[in-house]
């Protein structure tokens, strides 16, 4: 028998799609998940509840859009084709119906700087790319364009899409999101929150990028994400 190519990170695509679950981003089939490999990017199978889901089920789409697998790849695999065509600095793609990017998207409504937080998606706001049918090129389109320079949107009358260089990076983004929109929701309870000028934001995006990094990870003209403390000499 030969050996299933790619065994381990099939393993980590199942794993991160059960975290979903987990986590309360997601439920039932609905969601699926993508990792970039030299010969294509390998997909949740359509329509199959995540906890039956074994690594021969993941389905590889290779660079002309054609499928390998015993299961048909998920129905979104357009956006996750184009999404890793068009940008090389993901690797990872994180599609759910998480409940609050969800309610924000059937409303239509774009998440604003009303948190610092926004900038974790790489821009000034989470944009909702318009309506478009699912499994369709032209939501594939839409959401390509949603995600111009930025690393989350969301759906409209759908869901959300966060990208990350990693799995682990695209699910934790995933969770970040729906915290924002969950928080923003809560907040248009009480009344419109504040919203943090373009200047704010800028300066934002700026250190953001060094956050949770160690000073000598940082690049040479890379402003720290803070000012920290002397160090004592140990
Ligand atoms: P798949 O099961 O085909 O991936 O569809 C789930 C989904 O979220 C479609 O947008
Ligand atoms: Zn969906």
């Amino acid at each position: 028998m030969t050996k299933l190519p790619h065994a381990d990170l099939r393993r980590e695509i199942i794993a991160t799609c059960l975290r979903m679950t987990a986590l309360g981003i997601n439920h039932g089939t609905s969601g699926n998940v993508s990792a970039r490999i030299p010969d294509g990017l390998l997909i949740t199978p359509s329509g199959m509840a995540y906890d039956q889901i074994e690594p021969e089920d993941i389905v590889r789409l290779d660079h002309d859009g054609h499928y390998e697998g015993r299961r048909l790849p998920s129905t979104e695999w357009r956006f996750h084709y184009d999404i890793m065509r068009h940008r090389p600095d993901v690797d990872a793609i994180v599609h759910n119906h998480a409940m609050h990017c969800t309610v924000l998207a059937c409303l239509r409504m774009e998440i604003p700087a009303f948190h610092y937080m926004v900038a974790v998606g790489g821009g000034e706001t989470i944009r909702v790319a318009p309506y478009a049918r699912f499994g369709t090129q032209e939501l594939s389109d839409n959401a390509l364009a949603a995600l111009d320079g930025r690393r989350a949107c969301l759906l409209a009358n759908h869901g959300m899409i966060a990208l990350g260089t990693d799995l682990e990076k695209a699910l934790n983004l995933a969770v970040e999101v729906e915290n924002l929109a969950s928080c923003y929701w809560r907040c248009l309870q009480v009344t419109r929150p504040a919203i943090l000028t373009s200047g704010q934001m800028g300066e934002v995006l700026e250190r953001i990028a060094a956050y949770g990094k160690q000073p000598e990870e940082l690049g040479p003209d890379q402003t720290p994400a803070f000012e920290a403390p002397r160090r004592l000499a140990s």
